[in-house]
């Protein structure tokens, strides 16, 4: 019995050592390649996923007039198919290119915020998904699907949708072996204080930051929970919002986190085979222009850049006469039922609400 075994293993491995110049299987599997690219679609977002074993994902689809940059990025990669689409919420800064994306190529499933929205760029958007009968599923917290070789996690959003659609934002997690990477659409710092209180952040690699950089979100302490290595602001050169503020670039680097900008450098793209990742911007830096860990972008003075210009949305309370930025942790407070939004500062200051002694609005 022992005598067999032992002829048996030594007749194995001598198929083994003769196999690999015979037949060539027992080459080592290529490892699936898995590119997350932030495209340069202007102010607003559009995030292309795909891998080298045929999977796509979308996540939104840019301004209107963004359609043609997705496209053709769609086409660079060989897709022919959209696995997943990704609506994170109903701005028009991030579904307004959907409907020509909709009409060129077919999307298999659709993940939606459930945020809905009276704009016609919503109604156009909604018109397409009926008319072609997609299957719309909501961004549910806490699910998580496969994707070729990688796990997507949705964070957010949570059962409660806010008034503020961009809190509604679907917060994806991708995991690709040792890589990570969180996509976060416009979540404003209520959703990252949430989001942190229940423990669903970790660290990951690569942060598409969220709301175009805008201060609402990306606070010190979301930052300090999520810590990535590289940051990615999906930005339009020029816009009006002040976007990104230079108090986000400020916080980033006093972290040391790299940042790339779609205004600066371009579709942002992070390849990864589960292992080793890389950041390739389309706009390549000079050469020696700028070390490893260090913005692309100058960088800006720490202070806070004033935006007149910016909407700036602030609340209160009916049982008070106190107005706070979004983010104050007194808001968090305020039952629904008795919130009150401001659309400007003055607009508070008319209703007879005094500024937070807090939060400083
Ligand atoms: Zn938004
Ligand atoms: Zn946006």
């Amino acid at each position: 019995m022992r005598r067999s075994r032992i002829l048996l293993v030594a007749a194995i491995a001598i198929v083994l050592a003769i196999a690999p110049a015979t037949s060539g299987t027992f080459q080592p599997e290529p490892s699936v390649l898995l590119n997350l690219s932030v495209l340069n679609v202007g102010q607003g977002d559009a995030i292309l996923i795909t891998t080298s074993d045929d999977c796509t994902m979308l996540i939104d689809g840019g301004p209107q007039g963004a359609a043609g940059a997705i496209l053709n990025a769609l086409r660079e990669n060989n897709v022919s198919t959209i696995d997943v689409l990704v609506a994170t919420h109903p701005h028009a800064d991030h579904i307004g290119g959907l409907p020509e994306v909709l009409d060129q190529i077919p999307v298999l499933r659709i993940l939606d915020s459930g945020s809905v929205s009276t704009s016609k760029t919503y109604a156009n958007y909604f018109d397409r998904i009926r008319t072609k009968g997609i299957p719309v599923a909501p961004g549910t917290m806490g699910s998580s699907f496969a994707f070729g070789p990688a796990t997507v996690k949705i964070l957010w959003p949570g059962d409660l949708l806010s008034t503020n659609p961009n809190d509604c934002s679907i917060v994806v997690e991708l995991v690709y072996g040792e890589f990570s990477a969180l996509l976060t659409g416009d979540a404003e710092a209520d959703s990252e204080y949430e989001m942190m209180r229940l423990g669903l952040l970790s660290q990951v690699d690569a942060l598409k930051v969220a709301h175009h950089g805008s201060a609402s979100s990306t606070t010190a302490a979301f930052l300090s929970v999520v810590n990535p290595a590289v940051a990615i602001i999906s930005v339009g050169a020029g816009n009006t919002y002040g976007h990104p503020s230079g108090e986000v670039l400020a916080r980033l680097s006093g972290l040391n986190i790299e940042v790339y900008r779609t205004d600066l450098d371009g579709t942002v793209t992070v390849k990864t085979d589960g292992n080793d990742w890389r950041v390739q911007p389309e706009v390549l830096k000079p050469v020696g222009g700028i070390t490893t860990n260090s913005a692309v972008a100058p960088v800006p003075e720490p202070v806070p850049i004033p935006t007149p210009a910016a909407p700036q949305t602030y609340y209160g309370s009916k049982n008070s006469n106190v107005f706070h930025y979004g983010w104050c942790r007194y808001v968090a407070s305020i039952k629904a039922a008795n919130l009150r939004v401001f659309t400007s500062r003055q607009d508070a200051v008319n209703k007879g609400y005094r500024p937070c002694a807090a939060c400083k609005p």
